[in-house]
């Protein structure tokens, strides 16, 4: 992001605080200085040399890059984009991103080593439509009935992890090799929340070609699935927990394909917009917030006694899980896409 962009994007801001309320963060520390307004704020005191960096940086570090603001914001100021290449400037990471990650994620890389070798019938997809694999959803699976259904090009990591740790340049990288595929596809299909954000925030595609990028809800509406026979979720109570980089659009359509399958009963989540507190690498880098988030987010969860948790991002996976652990509730948590593929006829 460019920083004319970033300053004509702060200038929009006209102060309504319509953002703070469902601030993670504000609801944990109570400091505007840890909303989007307080931090709108502090970066203009900075242009205007009233601030110095060192008054910005520890409330710009904290930010969970959430975008829970920017979806209330009226005036659509673009506030994760922004909050997270200031990050990247004042806070850049120490050390290589690549490294941390690879290193963070060493048991999943093995698990995908492994994948590499495992055998697979050749598939013969004549359709131009391509399914975004995350990193994490490669570790774990050869092969998911997306890949059966889509194209698997080789996407590189959507770049939140980068981005959010203050790597510019591994973020740039990852960016560009996916745009280039983005625009040779028709359509793109993805199964986690968080990678449909990140992707659909390339400053570089055009209205069109973000239109191309769907969740996989797009594709399922269409079909009436059903509950396998021998399913052990049959009758049970299922939630959904929706991810903060969830589109309130793509969260809906979940809504509908869930109430939609016989032999469960969805239920409606009483506070959709509680985050799960993980956010990628912030319980490294912030376990105290996070760990009081997530344990937020797990006592909302046990008043609902559901049999099963359902979301659709690793990260919230983890976050979801590891609420369970510190309330006591240990309720079964999956990501959509292994549960449609492990329990509905497909
Ligand atoms: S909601 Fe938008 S316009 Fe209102 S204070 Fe927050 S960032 Fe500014
Ligand atoms: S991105 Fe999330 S944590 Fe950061 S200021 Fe906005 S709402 Fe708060």
């Amino acid at each position: 992001m460019q920083e004319d962009e970033i300053i004509k994007n702060l200038n929009k801001c006209s102060r309504c605080a319509l953002c703070i309320q469902n601030c993670p963060i504000f609801q944990i520390k109570k400091d505007e200085n840890n909303t989007a307004r307080g931090l709108i704020c502090k970066l203009l005191g900075y242009e205007k040399k009233i601030l110095s960096e060192k008054e910005i940086k520890k409330n710009l570090k904290i930010c969970l890059n959430c975008s829970k603001c920017k979806e209330n914001c009226p005036s659509k100021v673009n506030t994760t984009l922004i909050f997270a290449y200031k990050n990247a400037k004042f806070n850049p990471s120490k050390i290589s991103q690549r490294l941390f990650l690879a290193a963070k994620l060493l048991p999943l890389k093995i698990l995908y080593i492994l994948n590499v070798f495992k055998k697979e019938k050749k598939k013969n997809i004549k359709s131009n439509v391509l399914y975004f694999k995350g990193c994490v959803a490669k570790a774990q699976h050869k092969t998911t009935f997306l890949d059966k259904i889509f194209k698997s090009e080789q996407f590189l990591c959507c770049g939140l992890p980068y981005l959010a740790s203050g790597d510019i340049k591994n973020y740039e990288k990852a960016k560009k090799k996916n745009i280039e595929l983005i625009k040779k596809a028709s359509k793109v299909v993805f199964d986690c929340a968080s990678c449909k954000k990140a992707v659909s925030e390339y400053e570089e595609l055009n209205e069109k070609e973000k239109n191309k990028l769907e969740f996989l809800t797009d594709f399922l509406l269409e079909k009436k699935l059903k509950l396998k026979e021998n399913s052990k979720y049959k009758n049970k109570t299922v939630i959904f927990h929706k991810p903060c980089h969830m589109d309130k659009n793509d969260f809906k359509k979940i809504e509908t394909f869930l109430s939609n399958i016989e032999g469960i009963k969805y239920l409606k989540s009483k506070d959709e917009n509680l985050c799960c507190g993980f956010g990628g690498s912030y319980f490294i880098y912030h376990p105290i917030i996070a760990t009081k988030i997530a344990y937020k987010k797990a006592l909302l969860i046990k008043k609902e006694k559901a049999n099963l948790i359902l979301t659709a991002c690793p990260a919230c996976t983890i976050g979801l899980r590891y609420g369970q652990i510190i309330s006591f509730n240990f309720k079964k948590t999956l990501e959509l896409r292994d549960f449609i593929e492990s329990e509905l006829t497909i």
